[in-house]
């Protein structure tokens, strides 16, 4: 079991208070490296998430929404607290998720960066009286927090997903109730901890309720006081609550699938393309939704840039996320390792070659959760990892001719999150960039989204953005005052 005294409360908190489930049920939560058991939390459902939401609802209803200046505290509040225990909350998401010691206490950094990017911008918040004088009136703009804000977040990254929605919304004054993902629930709990310490945040201004998806979504999803929901997640279950918004007409932002090209030209730095490439792609063992996916590589530097990234990959250390020198953790369970190893299976029965990591044969999740890195050559484009996000440390690299063949390539996919492109020649970067259909496209970089920087798919990836200014607006609802006094 797992020992913090940032998990003096393994509970919900609902309207200021740190509560069990109605029921009294519980769930395991364990560590993917080693299959221990590290805490059981409440397992709760509709009627809790109803509570959360009363509390939000009630606050508006009472006091309104604080002013601008007190919501700013909070956010720096927010920020100060978790740099200040960030090796703490590091070491739990460590645990409860598998990726690397070093990443783990980075993402919580990351986190900070949304705290402190939406405390900086706030008074984007403010109103605007228009300079036009239509039909005799003064017109005034003011941005109204949008209403109670349900967060739904995935396990992959336990703190910077929830970072990249509450910090927008706590700016623009919304209540939310929060849904973890049930795989890294321990993370979000400490974040509340520290929130319930350390921050003067109103009762009911931040909800958390864990336990049935289903329940707890079909709760905030049918609740008219839950104007607008934050999912990040699967595109099925984004697509489930498309349908669910309907009677309500909500307002969904959606951050859903990626399946994310990585097109090398051959005028590119082969050891910088094969460095960010690495830093890409085993990032969280390969489970981001902005991992390159798909490699793409022009057909004269095909087999020198598989080399370079042969000799890379073979150098991974793969283990326990605490010990030191490890670079890929564990997957998160036994149906993420099963998918990456079916994709590995249906590609080299296809004719695919393996030039690095272990045959499928070698591997088995019932044994551990420790997926080799491996990479795959001579792949086509009907294999499934490429016509499906893989979700884990597997390469696959493609040649392509010309730069038109790689837009085609890059774009076959019914997914728009991210995609990377390297070469020189920024002109011709720019005009294949400028063609594909993805909402984050990185040159001559790996690098994922920043808060200052609006991040989202286009798509199936989803709907609306995170981080920057957009990312505050994804929050706010306009009231539009004409005053003719
Ligand atoms: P993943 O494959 O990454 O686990 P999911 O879409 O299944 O992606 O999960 C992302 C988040 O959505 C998690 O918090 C999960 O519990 C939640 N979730 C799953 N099913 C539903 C649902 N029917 N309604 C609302 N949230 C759901």
């Amino acid at each position: 079991m797992i020992e913090s005294y940032l998990l003096k409360n393994i509970s919900g908190y609902i309207d200021g208070q740190w509560v069990e489930a109605d029921s009294g049920k519980t769930v395991e939560v364990y560590n993917p490296a080693n299959g221990k058991t590290l805490a059981n939390i409440p397992f709760m459902a509709a009627d809790e998430t109803k509570r959360a939401i009363a509390a939000g609802q009630s606050l508006l209803d009472s006091d309104g929404v604080p002013d601008l200046e007190t919501r700013r505290e909070w956010l720096e509040d927010i920020r100060d607290a978790l740099i200040d225990e960030k090796e703490e909350i590091g070491r739990i998401l460590c645990l409860e998720h598998g990726k690397p010691w070093k990443e783990a206490q980075g993402e919580v950094e990351y986190a900070a960066s949304f705290f402190d990017y939406f405390a900086k911008i706030i008074d984007e918040m403010k109103p605007e009286t228009l300079p036009e004088k239509a039909k005799d009136c003064s017109w005034t703009v003011h941005k109204r927090a949008i209403g109670v804000a349900g967060l739904i977040t995935p396990w992959n990254f336990p703190i910077g997903m929830i970072a990249k929605k509450v910090a927008p919304a706590l700016a623009a004054g919304c209540p939310v109730v929060i849904k973890p993902a049930t795989e890294t629930p321990l993370t979000m709990i400490a974040m509340f901890q520290i929130m319930h310490d350390r921050v003067d945040l109103p009762k009911g201004m931040i909800n958390l309720v864990m336990g049935s998806s289903k329940d707890i979504g079909g709760e905030l999803m049918s609740s008219p006081d839950v104007p607008m929901i934050s999912f990040t997640g699967s595109t099925g279950v984004g697509q489930l609550l498309v349908e669910q918004s309907k009677d309500w007409v909500k307002k969904l932002g959606l951050e859903l699938g990626g399946n994310a090209p990585f097109i090398v030209l051959d005028d590119a730095d082969l050891d910088s393309a094969a460095d960010n490439l690495i830093a890409n792609k085993f990032r969280g063992a390969g489970q981001t939704c902005v991992c390159a996916n798909r490699i793409y590589v022009q057909k004269s530097i095909y087999e020198a840039f598989t080399d370079k990234i042969v000799e890379k990959v073979k150098a991974l250390r793969v283990g326990d996320g605490m010990d030191e020198d490890v670079d890929v953790g564990p997957l998160i369970n036994k149906a993420g390792f099963d998918k990456v190893h079916d994709h590995v299976k249906d590609a080299l029965s296809k004719g695919a070659k393996l030039v690095a990591g272990k045959h499928p044969d070698e591997l088995d999740s019932n044994k551990n959760l420790f997926y080799t890195p491996t990479v795959i050559t001579d792949v086509t484009q009907d294999m499934k990892c490429c016509t499906d996000e893989t979700f884990g440390p597997l390469l696959p690299i493609i040649s392509f001719d010309t730069d038109e063949e790689a837009v085609k390539l890059g774009n076959h996919t019914e997914f728009g999150l991210a995609a990377y492109v390297f070469g020189k020649d920024e002109k011709r970067a720019h005009k294949l960039i400028a063609k594909l259909h993805f909402g984050h496209c990185g040159y001559n970089t790996g690098t994922g989204p920043a808060a200052h920087a609006p991040f989202g798919g286009m798509l199936q990836s989803g709907v609306g953005r995170e981080g920057g200014v957009d990312g505050l607006m994804e929050y706010v609802e306009l009231q539009t005052v004409p005053d003719g006094s």
